[in-house]
């Protein structure tokens, strides 16, 4: 045989024994954000790289060594990135189509791939996907609120266990550039005591310090000033009404003044819903107001609100029960070439009336049955040369392991649990 060829590190296939879970992560997704008034929208998986380096931040990791780089062909040789996060795309075409001429708010939703180059472990890979919505259009603190309600509707829907929404504010334009200052004053003053990293970040952007998970730094992060005691009026006023709309609907909280965004266009709201059981990778879902982005993009000035989830540590996080099991109703076995077509007929009859059935595989009957077992199908469906004969089936309930002779026409009745008595044998 010819040398194998596998899927490239930090890729993962999703194989049948899982999709069912991923879909049902979905399908709660779709059905919900639904219910709130969201779209979906679905933007390209690649864009000019450009877009990235101005719609995250020329000073992140992501831009600075994550991102999945390459040149366009022929006309179009500029440089391209496969996404690593969504919001730049969303924000994006939401400036390309106009969308800020529409009636205010836009509410929007995606799913999707993303990619980053980072070692792979458990629940981080290369190409990972992410659901998110993005609210563009509104200032109001309303929608802050009702974003963080969206998602742990979603997450309590799904049925995990109890996680915790941390939030706090970063400020606004009136209030971070003193606080930046004040922040940066601190840490040029503590800079033995501070990592590599964090020593470059005092000058290019001192916030993202208190982000830092390397041990050496905490004690220095811990004793910095906050941005929190530092907000001006109309930051506390629209922290207090976020914080008021989710008491209202019974959403609890913890303030966590540490908890910061690096990037200038951040505004106000920021928020993490975090779990106990991931070890230090703990965030199941972050965002956050970005009043800044969509004028950094080009477009006029657009207050917006919005946040990302990652898929494969939210499925790491479900319960294997969670799941309901994939429902199908019957196996049609057929017994002999004649019976064989007519189980095919019929099988694509109840098809055809929104049945999941399948054929049996042929073989000796205890074979089919161990089929039928392993399938988890509710019923079997016998057809032999007798059954043939008189137009008739054989439908066999396999827990309460009871058969009855129907009628070829009456098979669904049957299997809908409608037809009661029959000849039972
Ligand atoms: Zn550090
Ligand atoms: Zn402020």
């Amino acid at each position: 045989m010819a040398n194998q060829v596998t899927a490239p590190k930090g890729t993962k296939d999703i194989m049948p024994a899982e999709a069912g879970r991923w879909q049902h992560v979905e399908g709660i997704a779709r059905e919900l954000l639904r219910t709130y008034r969201y779209d979906e929208i679905r933007t390209p998986v690649f864009e000019s790289t450009d877009l990235f380096q101005r719609g995250i931040g020329e000073n992140t990791d992501i831009v600075g060594k994550e991102m999945y780089t390459f040149l366009g062909k022929g006309e179009d040789a500029s440089s391209f990135t496969l996404r690593p996060e969504n919001t730049a795309g969303v924000v994006r075409a939401y400036v390309q189509h106009k969308l800020y001429t529409l009636p205010a708010p836009q509410k929007l939703w995606y799913i999707g791939p993303m990619f980053r180059y980072e070692k792979p472990q458990a629940g981080r890979q290369r190409q990972f996907h992410q659901l998110g919505v993005e609210v563009m259009g509104s200032a109001s603190p309303r929608w802050d609120a009702e974003v963080i309600v969206v998602a742990t509707d979603f997450l309590a829907r799904l049925g995990l266990p109890a996680l915790e929404v941390q939030l706090n504010s970063v400020g606004d334009e009136n209030c971070r550039p003193a606080y930046r200052e004040h922040l940066q004053a601190y840490l040029r003053g503590h800079q033995d005591e501070l990592c590599e990293n964090c020593r470059t970040r005092t000058e290019n952007n001192p916030l993202r310090v208190l982000d830092c998970k390397v041990p050496k730094c905490q004690p220095v992060i811990q004793a910095a000033p906050t941005i929190t005691a530092n907000l001006c009026e109309g930051c506390r006023d629209h922290q207090a009404e976020v914080e008021g709309y989710l008491a209202a609907v019974g959403v609890t909280f913890k303030r966590n003044d540490r908890l910061v965004r690096g990037l200038d266009y951040y505004t106000r709201t920021v928020f993490e819903i975090v779990s106990g059981d991931l070890g230090a990778q703990n965030t199941v879902c972050a965002g956050g107001r970005y009043n800044g982005l969509v004028e950094e993009l080009g477009g006029p000035a657009t207050p917006a609100v919005g946040w990302g989830l990652g898929l494969e540590r939210l499925l790491m996080l479900l319960p294997a029960d969670a799941v309901p099991a994939p429902g199908l109703i019957a196996l049609i076995m057929g017994v002999g070439n004649a019976a064989e077509r007519q189980a095919f007929q019929l099988a694509h009859e109840l098809r055809r009336q929104g049945l999941a059935v399948d054929l049996s595989n042929g073989g000796k009957m205890d074979k089919q049955f161990k089929q039928a077992e392993r399938l988890g199908a509710r019923y079997a469906v016998i057809l032999g040369e007798d059954e043939l004969a008189k137009g008739v089936a054989q439908v066999k309930d396999l827990a309460a392991r009871a058969q009855q002779t129907v009628p070829l026409s009456d098979v669904k009745d049957a299997l809908m649990g409608a037809v009661a008595g029959g000849k039972q044998s």
